[in-house]
């Protein structure tokens, strides 16, 4: 008797269930930027944001603040994240097996499209008398997180300049938003970063002290630059910044936006198209993205095009 109302219960909970109409899951996209006061940052969320708005029956995505490149290379290897922002440079040595992947390629890393360049920087606050990137010796300079991709530009820039990061000066390996309050605070004399511009992370310390910016343009970061192909010279125009009134000469990469082999092919086709589609927007959303045109979003990519934005790319006829 017992049993019979067991089954008779157990049936129609069951039958309720089957016919219920059943809510369409979204799927949760996690898209890695770097520092929360970077422009990687401003890339995942307003990526997210145009996803959000135009796919958000579909998508749940969210942007998440990390480490920076190299982190975010190794976390979508991972499976950790879906999509993340990376230094062109950082996607060349990670898929090539150099530098921090020495010995361990990363050959499931994937391209979707480039965004903005970012411009290598020593920052230093005026009252150091830091004027020269030699000029850091004996001083406490941040370099870097180890998961940034700012620190291995650091790196090669105190290896040309023949600078020892373990004896010439106190090299600190504080994230940017750590960085940008120690230099205020007088923790720290100087930092390298590598980012767009203008970006609210040099605007902000440069409000509260009198900052400046150092050339690094040294015949060794010349012959390096005409050597790799994803470094350019460049200039950070006098007025960007303020008390910066001379035009700056260093070497520039692109920020790149990755993904992984095992990231679904439709999810990639979603994302791209969607984010081509609205590229007005993604443009107006940060100071950083107003140049964003199709035709330089599609060069510079180290890894292999994800077939999902291949597929996009080849129906536009841009390849
Ligand atoms: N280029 C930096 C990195 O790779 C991040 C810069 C940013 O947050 O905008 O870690």
């Amino acid at each position: 008797m017992f049993g019979k109302r067991i089954f008779m219960f157990v049936a129609l909970v069951l039958g309720l269930t089957l016919s219920a109409p059943q809510a369409q899951a979204k799927q949760d996209i996690l898209f890695g930027g770097a520092s929360i006061v970077g422009v990687y940052y401003q890339v995942a969320l307003q990526i997210s944001s145009i996803m959000n708005n135009n796919m958000g029956d579909k998508y749940n995505y969210i942007g998440r603040p990390t480490g920076g490149s190299v982190f975010n290379i190794n976390a979508l290897e991972r499976g950790a994240f879906d999509f993340g922002v990376a230094q062109s440079d950082r996607n060349w040595q990670a898929y090539n097996g150099a530098a921090e992947w020495e010995g361990r390629p990363i050959k499931s890393l994937r391209s979707l499209f480039s965004m903005h360049p970012e411009t290598v920087m020593l920052v230093a606050r005026k009252d150091t008398g830091i004027e020269n990137v030699e000029d850091i010796k004996g001083k406490r300079v941040n370099i870097g997180n180890p998961g940034s991709g700012q620190r291995g530009n650091a790196m090669d820039v105190l290896r040309i300049y023949g600078i020892d990061p373990n004896n010439d000066f106190r090299a600190e390996g504080l994230q940017h938003h750590e960085a940008a309050r120690a230099l205020v605070d007088r923790n720290i004399d100087a930092f390298f970063y590598t980012i767009g511009n203008p970006s609210a992370a040099i605007e902000e310390p440069a409000t509260s002290v009198d900052i400046r910016m150092v050339h690094i343009n040294a015949p060794g970061i010349k012959e390096m630059v005409e050597e790799k192909p994803y470094y350019i010279m460049t200039t950070i125009p006098a007025g960007t910044y303020r008390g910066v009134d001379e035009d700056i000469e260093t070497y520039a990469v692109t920020a790149t936006v990755v993904s992984d082999e095992k990231v679904d092919e439709q999810v990639v086709y979603d994302m791209v198209k969607t984010v081509f589609e609205n590229l007005d927007t993604l443009r107006a959303s940060h100071a950083s993205f107003r140049n964003l045109n199709v035709e330089e979003m599609l060069q510079g990519l180290s890894a292999p095009l994800h077939p999902g934005a291949e597929r996009y790319y080849k129906e536009q006829g841009w390849m």
